[in-house]
């Protein structure tokens, strides 16, 4: 072909499955030396599942209450969780009433008011801050030592229940980070909103033992700043509205295209378009061999 190597290298990327925004997109992918991925929906599948659902004693609440409460408040939003909560409730056929003045806090969780109520649904350690809250503390801690990730519903400010969800890893997900410790000399870092102990669990899955919990959006870019400042060239991989600062602050940003929210697609420089972790180390492998032909 007559075309310039790095858009004979766009045209290859697109042929792995990966949509790259412009050329000099493939020529910083090919300079990158150090690797973050976000967990929920990049590191896993993307579609967890709720697996427990636990209301707090007194609050007159049984599990379907509380399931369509969580997932009233939940229906607007767009991360993996809110659609785990969503599909629950409609496996079990419950009827959801509207939530009006929804508001999200990317990393936290979802606020709505449904049916009169204010309903909070998000990380437990965002929410629950109170020494009442021990019962709930004691289910969360449970869950977490079991892998799962843990979201906690309130409403009118106290706390109705915790719901226990499970996430998958991606099959290609060892791979891909045995592949990119491979490229770059060093294993990727985990960058995650979730809690230390589900991140740890999963992280050890993939041979990752850099883990950084508990971040909100402004905390990955401080990650990703302190590398920069190092003089690493970061790629992040993310999927999220949580990640989208990130993604704008990296070398690189990469975010999976189907979990994908849509400003994080907006902001990263090149897009998984084929749902497959693996095609990221594939297309940094071809950006490097692009580089060459052109320098
Ligand atoms: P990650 O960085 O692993 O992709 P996020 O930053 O998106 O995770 O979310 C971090 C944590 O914030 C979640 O583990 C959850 O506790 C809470 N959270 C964020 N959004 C939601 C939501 N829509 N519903 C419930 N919890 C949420
Ligand atoms: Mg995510």
């Amino acid at each position: 072909s007559t075309m310039p190597p790095l858009l004979s290298a766009i045209a290859n990327a697109g042929r792995h499955g990966v949509l790259a925004k412009s050329a000099v997109v493939m020529e910083r992918l090919g300079q990158i030396d150090l690797v973050a991925l976000d967990k929920t929906g990049t590191l896993t599948q993307g579609t967890p599942r709720v697996t427990s659902i636990r209301p707090l004693p007194g609050t007159g609440l049984d599990e379907g209450g509380l399931l369509t409460l969580a997932a009233a408040a939940e229906h607007p939003s767009e991360h993996p969780l809110a659609r785990a909560v969503v599909d629950a409730a409609r496996e079990r056929g419950l009827h959801l009433p509207e939530a009006t003045s929804f508001s999200s806090a990317p990393g936290e969780g979802v606020t709505a008011t449904v049916e009169g109520q204010t309903v909070q649904v998000g990380s437990p350690s965002r929410l629950l801050t109170d020494a009442d809250n021990l019962p709930c503390k004691e289910a969360v801690a449970e869950l977490e030592d079991a892998g799962r990730t843990a979201v906690a519903v309130l409403r009118n400010g106290a706390v109705a229940g915790v719901l226990g969800i499970a996430d998958r890893l991606r099959p290609d997900a060892a791979a891909t980070v045995a592949a990119l410790t491979e490229l770059t000399g060093r294993t990727p870092v985990l960058l995650t909103g979730d809690n230390e102990r589900a991140a740890r669990h999963l992280a050890a899955e993939v041979g990752i033992t850099d883990v950084r919990a508990g971040l909100l959006p402004q905390d990955k870019v401080a990650a990703v700043n302190a590398w920069r400042t190092e003089g690493r060239r970061v790629l992040v991989v993310g999927d999220g509205v949580n990640d989208a600062p990130a993604l704008a602050a990296a070398h690189s940003g990469i975010a999976m295209g189907k979990a994908g929210s849509d400003l994080a697609l907006e902001t990263a420089d090149a897009i998984v378009v084929r749902d497959e972790l693996a095609t990221i180390p594939s297309i940094v492998q071809l950006s490097r061999t692009a580089r060459r032909l052109v320098i």
